[in-house]
């Protein structure tokens, strides 16, 4: 510095007077610079983000010591080597910063756009609901379009909590159509009984029919075949049907097989089976029933039905008809099959029409 350079003479009062202003500028512009750097120094430490994978924390410590060397600096030329060391690694450290927050975003992204497409995927047949997951899932695509991260939290927050409300809404109505199709289930099941029951029912007489009078037979012989239980058959068939018929015509010929079968049905067990097993044919099963125990149920049916007496009009006329039956009677034996069964039961009956009708005839097994 000219200043500071020999002078031939020495320096006077007004020379040293500017001297020390000079030095006295010089040291309030260091101050200043030195707490800049501190403060910048500061500033430097608190934009490092708290972050452990780029060990942030590590970095700070640097700051610090970078921070307390200017402090405590003596020698300039020193301080200045020191800087220049630790340039390239405040710069790493920057970039390395960058990338990190913007790999982050890129997660983030990520995570919405599999969001999205997780709720484009989701298959809503209902045409409202639809609508919304939609509307949804735009919003959440507006969402990746903001910066700030505590914003995409917040608003990712507000529709996850949105769609929670979409989905157990869906799940509700869900529940309401799976009640409604139970419902269905349940009258289609009761209508299929039905139609099993009117196919298994005789149209007239609304006693069983010859199918499951087959059906019930075959299941009967084979539980029979495993407990040994006794059961019995009776096959009865009107006497001379034809003549009630012929005399009084079709309808009252079918109010009389209404009525035997209403007889018949009133004559047994809750547990024993009629069925019409054709024309003016009809099939009773005693459960439980023995031969004996058979032909006197029999007997008794044959002679209760020869007692009655049946109006064949409103009137109060003398015109009344009377009907027999002959039946035949047959009781299950070990091996037996349906046919041999019925076989042995309309041979006995054949045989009590044979002999003169109005009568039982059984057939031993
Ligand atoms: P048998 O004493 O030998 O049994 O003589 P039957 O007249 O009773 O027997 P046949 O087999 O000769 O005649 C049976 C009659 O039953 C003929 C048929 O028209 C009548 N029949 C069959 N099914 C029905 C029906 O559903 N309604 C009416 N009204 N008649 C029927
Ligand atoms: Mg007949
Ligand atoms: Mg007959």
């Amino acid at each position: 510095m000219k200043l500071l350079k020999r002078s031939p003479n020495p320096p006077d009062e007004a020379d040293l007077q500017k001297l020390a202003e000079r030095a006295a500028l010089n040291q309030e512009k260091c101050d200043v610079y030195l707490r800049s750097i501190t403060a910048l120094l500061h500033y430097l430490q608190a934009f490092a983000l708290d972050i452990e994978e780029i060990q942030s924390a590590r970095f700070k410590e640097e700051v610090q010591e970078l921070n307390e060397q200017f402090r405590d600096a003596d020698r300039p030329k020193r301080l200045e080597l020191d800087f220049e060391n630790k340039k390239p690694r405040i710069e790493s450290f920057i970039e390395h910063q960058h990338s990190y927050l913007k790999d982050r975003e890129k997660e983030l992204r990520d995570i919405i756009d599999l969001l999205t497409k997780a709720l484009a995927n989701l298959n809503v047949e209902n045409r409202e609901f639809y609508q919304r997951i939609n509307q949804q899932g735009e919003k959440i695509i507006e969402i990746s379009g903001l910066d700030d991260i505590k914003k995409i939290k917040n608003a990712l927050k507000i529709e996850v909590e949105q769609m929670r409300e979409i989905v157990n809404l869906k799940q509700d109505q869900e529940k309401r159509q799976i009640r409604h199709l139970a419902s269905q289930v349940n009258s289609l099941q009761t209508e299929l009984e039905n139609a099993k029951a009117k196919a298994m029912t005789d149209g007239l007489t609304g006693v069983y029919n010859r199918q499951a009078l087959d059906d019930y037979l075959e299941e009967k012989i084979e539980r029979s075949r495993e407990t040994g239980a006794d059961f019995s058959i009776l096959m009865i068939d009107i006497d001379n049907f034809k003549q009630i018929n012929d005399k009084y015509g079709h309808v009252i010929g079918d109010r009389v097989l209404v009525a035997l079968a209403q007889k018949c049905r009133g004559l047994i067990r809750g547990e024993d089976f009629i069925a019409r097993y054709g024309g003016e044919e009809f099939t009773l099963l005693l459960e439980g029933a023995s031969y004996r125990h058979a032909i006197k149920k029999a007997e008794q049916i044959c002679a209760t039905i020869a007692s009655v007496r049946y109006a064949t009009s409103e009137s109060q006329s003398d015109d009344y008809l009377s009907l027999t039956v002959s039946i035949g009677v047959s009781q299950y034996k070990k091996g037996d099959t349906c046919q041999a069964l019925i076989q042995r039961a309309d041979q006995a009956l054949y045989e009590a029409k044979h002999k003169g009708k109005n009568r039982v005839i059984g057939r031993k097994p």
